[in-house]
């Protein structure tokens, strides 16, 4: 089965009742996750909980495999396929860590303590509460970046969290039944069936993908009447799509959507979201109005007020605005007591699944390392001879050579539709650039193998065929 790298998961049993969550040991420091992602999760299913004490603080109680949820806005796959509890992750651990499901609000540095909310609460009211750490690991990703363009908020759907994928879901199949509804004019009719996305980055183009599959495989037989008035539109504001895949890639796919009818509109920006119709900014400078029934909005990621509000405590060393900047052992600048991973941080490298992964197990190393040097430390203070001295000294010289993350690319592979899909694979003397249906199958089974347990490979593979055998459920 072919890996593109995420970081290989462990296969547990879902079954095994949760143990305890553990006690804070005072003797060990205390180290602070905050988030339930890629990097965050990388770094608790590697960090040692002999050595510290480990809480773990996000408003999702689970981890979410981002690179399948593109398929669950058309019922491909079943968003709860895709999900696994973080108590799930932590509970094989010796010393087990402390989750706690909220959002952290603010951070202060000097004293060492955060502020986390929880607005889950039953009663409706929202409890706020402190906790103190030694370190403390942001891994809270990005969110949607709008530009402030003016109503995207308020009538674009994102596609970044499970609730997202059932909002365009429930949207899309409210604009067919209401198109279907007696006496709608051809107009509204015209309207209501164009489906739109913004930003021809992977996101996008992997909904698009998803969304012609759907059309093509169910709606068309389920809606015979309206399948045909049924219209994808692409807006990207750069001259191609994909920007970071090959040029041969991006042929292919902009040839492949064209086989699917999908219309690409490239060089051309949105500049305002109304109700019923998106303003945009042709390449000749005039503006036009494309009416549309669902918009999806795919124009990459900006950093959340936690981390703007971080940043802002230190202005001399955090002035890149994508995100918290790091040095090259991803400790935040300008505080050696805060690290930062993923989409939260500011580095040489795309915000990707891959490179938060690969950044959790690396830092899980590093405090492992840290952990050593403190003992060690102590052992040469207390070491009786002069041989003992040297020999522990040398170990301790050893633990203090920390290396810089490096990050290894593993490759990028995007769906786009018909059962193909595209890779840029870095092997052999250049990139091997590949697409079509045999990339397809390196697609799923790359997925399949970094998903992140058995239950979860078994609900996918179980989706799938489900999907091949029944086809797509079309209930809201
Ligand atoms: P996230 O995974 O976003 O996790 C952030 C965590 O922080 C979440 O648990 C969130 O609830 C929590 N959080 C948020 N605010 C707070 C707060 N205030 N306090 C505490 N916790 C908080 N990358 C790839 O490499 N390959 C792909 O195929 C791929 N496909 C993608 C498909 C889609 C649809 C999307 C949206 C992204 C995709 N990505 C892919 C990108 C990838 O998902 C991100 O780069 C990755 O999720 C970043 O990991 P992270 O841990 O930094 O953040
Ligand atoms: P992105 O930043 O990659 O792409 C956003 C696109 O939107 C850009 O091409 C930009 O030019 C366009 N855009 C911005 N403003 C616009 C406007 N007003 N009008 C029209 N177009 C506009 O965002 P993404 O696709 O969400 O990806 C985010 C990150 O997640 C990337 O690092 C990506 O690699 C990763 N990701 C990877 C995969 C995959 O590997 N299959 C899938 C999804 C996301």
């Amino acid at each position: 089965v072919a890996s593109v790298g995420y970081g290989a998961y462990t296969m547990y049993d879902q079954r095994h009742p949760p143990q305890e969550q553990g006690e804070i040991d005072p003797s060990k420091k205390t180290i602070v996750v905050l988030g339930s992602g890629w990097g965050s999760t990388s770094f608790l299913k590697a960090i040692d909980t002999e050595q510290y004490n480990v809480i773990v603080v996000s408003p999702r109680n689970y981890f979410l495999f981002t690179p399948l949820l593109p398929s669950c806005t058309v019922g491909t796959i079943d968003v709860r396929s895709l999900v696994e509890p973080i108590r799930f992750i932590t509970r094989h651990k010796s010393r087990q860590v402390k989750v706690v499901e909220a959002e952290c609000t603010d951070v202060d540095p000097e004293r060492k303590v955060i502020t986390i909310t929880d607005n889950s609460d039953v009663k409706g009211q929202s409890s706020t509460s402190e906790l103190a750490y030694d370190y403390l690991v942001v891994g809270v990703g990005a969110m949607n970046q709008t530009f402030g363009i003016k109503g995207v908020e308020q009538y674009g759907c994102f596609l970044k969290e499970v609730w997202d994928a059932q909002k365009i879901r429930t949207k899309l199949m409210d604009c067919i039944e209401t198109a279907a509804f007696p006496g709608q004019s051809p107009e509204e009719i015209d309207r209501l069936l164009h489906m739109v996305v913004v930003g021809g980055g992977p996101t996008g183009i992997e909904y698009a993908a998803e969304l012609h599959d759907f059309l093509v495989d169910d709606l068309t037989s389920w809606y015979p009447e309206l399948a045909g008035k049924i219209k994808i539109t692409l807006v990207e504001a750069l001259p191609n799509v994909l920007p970071a895949f090959s040029k041969q890639l991006i042929d292919y796919t902009e040839s492949t959507f064209k086989e699917q009818n999908i219309s690409i509109h490239t060089k051309t920006m949105v500049k305002e979201v109304c109700e019923k119709e998106i303003v945009v900014q042709r390449p000749d400078g005039t503006s036009d109005k494309i009416p549309y029934g669902l918009l999806v909005w795919a124009t990459g990621n900006t950093t959340r007020p936690l981390v703007r509000n971080l940043m802002a405590r230190f202005p001399e060393t955090q002035t890149i605005r994508r995100g918290l900047a790091v040095d090259d052992w991803l400790c935040m600048e300008g505080a050696k007591d805060i690290f930062a991973l993923g989409d939260a941080s500011a580095t040489k490298y795309a915000p990707t699944a891959q490179v938060a992964a690969q950044q959790g197990k690396y830092l899980a190393r590093i405090f492992g390392q840290l952990a050593s040097q403190e003992t060690l430390e102590a052992e040469v203070a207390a070491a009786s001879t002069e041989e003992e001295k040297n020999k522990k000294f040398r170990k301790l010289q050893k633990a203090k050579d920390i290396k810089p993350f490096h990050y290894s690319h593993q490759g990028s592979l995007c769906y786009i539709g018909s059962d193909k899909a595209i890779a840029d694979l870095p092997f052999g003397p250049g990139n091997l650039a590949s697409g079509g249906v045999a990339t397809y199958a390196f697609w799923r089974s790359a997925y399949i193998s970094n998903l992140f347990s058995t239950r979860n490979r078994t609900l996918v593979i179980t989706d799938w065929l489900k999907k091949t055998i029944l086809g797509r459920d079309i209930s809201r």
